[in-house]
């Protein structure tokens, strides 16, 4: 049929005209179709000259379904979710624009053959912060608005290979499981390592006893993080000789770490008395109440961190304590704030629920008094609205008013 069509352009290499077959390209000597590209393409892959790209295509290699957005943009929607924390988000925002830019960037000149062939090395992000201060929250956030897999592993579970516990590459397994094995996706990700001061050095001495949920660990997360190619194994748990595993490119994958680090103050403390006379802050003057604000590589070292792993995490972020005000912000003023949330529950049951400021002041003074900051404004929450979510559904009462003195019954 087609052969009667004068005229009609052909794949050079396989001879079908542009009627059968998907897509046609034209050079300026010939043609290919797209089924001959994707021989092509298994053919290279075959002989491992494109497997470290990590991308099945062109489109496969984009930052597939997501887009860049500004750290103006990034900052502004991270507003949104958190309250504060104006250091870190503006850092964080810096931060991730650069990373997804760079990954465009490398892109670009690895196709364009770039004469300069500029590699942008990545930066990985350390946030030190208290417990309950929004780290994971800002991590989670920008994965979402991003939209590239993201996952959070536990540090303190991570044990050097051969010894109870799970193996660093583990950590990649989630993240391959959270996009559904799509390799190439999970190679753009997010991964976000809670409680890394967990895994500090435990002496300087180098000790008789095997520090194997310390420095080992420190040490395995090390390959990680540099950007290198780690076989995972699919299904996470233990590494064994009979698995298979799948080759992962880690150096497009961004690692935010956090850390409690409790007590780093004292270290710091110690460096800025120790450099008064060098030290340039604000009129020398330093703001002792909140010295995790000078937090620096030195202090992280001084803490156990390898130096290695202090490298590779070139960017160092502090997320402030919650005050009081800020406590009672997170309350009503998030997009999605738990206050908020009771009040879409009433709604979906045709109620309107009307909860008194005093209220919101007792469940944060509660958070305050128990020492359970952010993440204890919710159960306290709980606990006080049981009894109303357990009656209105099947009550005619339209208006449901929490008034202080209904409320304080339920505080114990
Ligand atoms: P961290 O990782 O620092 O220990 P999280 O990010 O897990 O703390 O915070 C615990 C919970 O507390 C969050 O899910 C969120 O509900 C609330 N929270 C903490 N900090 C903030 C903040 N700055 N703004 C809004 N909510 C916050």
């Amino acid at each position: 049929m087609a052969k009667n069509v004068k005229n009609e352009k052909r794949c050079t290499f396989c001879g079908r005209s542009e009627s059968e077959v998907p897509v046609l390209l034209q050079g300026s000597n010939g043609c290919i179709c797209s089924d001959c590209i994707e021989m092509g393409y298994d053919y290279l892959k075959d002989y491992g000259l494109v497997a470290a790209k990590g991308g099945k295509s062109r489109k496969g290699t984009s930052n597939a379904g997501s887009k860049v957005m500004t750290p103006k943009e990034i900052h502004a929607e991270l507003d949104k979710y958190i309250i504060g924390q104006d250091r870190a988000k503006k850092l964080l925002a810096v931060a991730v624009y650069n990373h997804y830019k760079r990954l465009e960037a490398n892109l670009d000149s690895e196709q364009k053959a770039d004469v300069d062939n500029l590699e942008i090395d990545k930066s990985n992000i350390l946030m030190v912060g208290p417990t309950g201060s929004g780290k994971t929250l800002i991590a989670r956030t920008i994965a979402k608005m991003l939209d590239v897999p993201f996952t959070i592993v536990d540090a303190t579970v991570l044990t050097e290979a051969g010894y109870v516990g799970e193996d660093v590459e583990s950590l990649l397994s989630r993240l391959l499981q959270e996009c559904d094995y799509d390799q190439e996706r999970a190679e753009r990700g997010i991964v976000f390592i809670d409680e890394i001061d967990k895994i500090t050095r435990k002496s300087d001495n180098p000790s008789i006893t095997r520090d194997v949920g310390g420095e080992g660990v420190q040490q395995g997360l090390l390959k990680l993080l540099e950007g290198s190619i780690v076989n995972v194994p699919p299904k996470g748990g233990r590494k064994h000789p009979e698995q298979e595993f799948v080759h992962m490119n880690t150096q497009n994958i961004l690692f935010i770490c956090g850390g409690a680090f409790e007590g780093i103050e004292r270290k710091i403390a110690q460096r800025l008395n120790t450099q008064v006379i060098g030290f340039t802050a604000k009129n020398n003057v330093v703001d002792k109440d909140n010295l995790l604000k000078y937090v620096n590589a030195q202090d992280l070292r001084a803490y156990g961190l390898i130096p290695e792993i202090i490298g590779r995490l070139p960017i160092v972020t502090y997320l402030d304590h919650l005050d009081r005000d800020a406590l009672r912000r997170i309350l009503t003023e998030p997009k999605n704030a738990i206050i908020k949330q009771y009040k879409k529950m009433f709604e979906l049951d045709g109620k309107v629920l009307e909860i008194d400021d005093d209220v919101l002041d007792l469940i944060v003074d509660t958070a305050i008094e128990k020492k359970l900051g952010a993440r204890g404004l919710r159960s306290i929450c709980e606990q006080i609205m049981n009894e109303a979510m357990y009656e209105a559904p099947s009550s005619r009462k339209k208006t449901w008013h929490l008034t202080k003195e209904y409320a304080q019954q339920f505080i114990n």
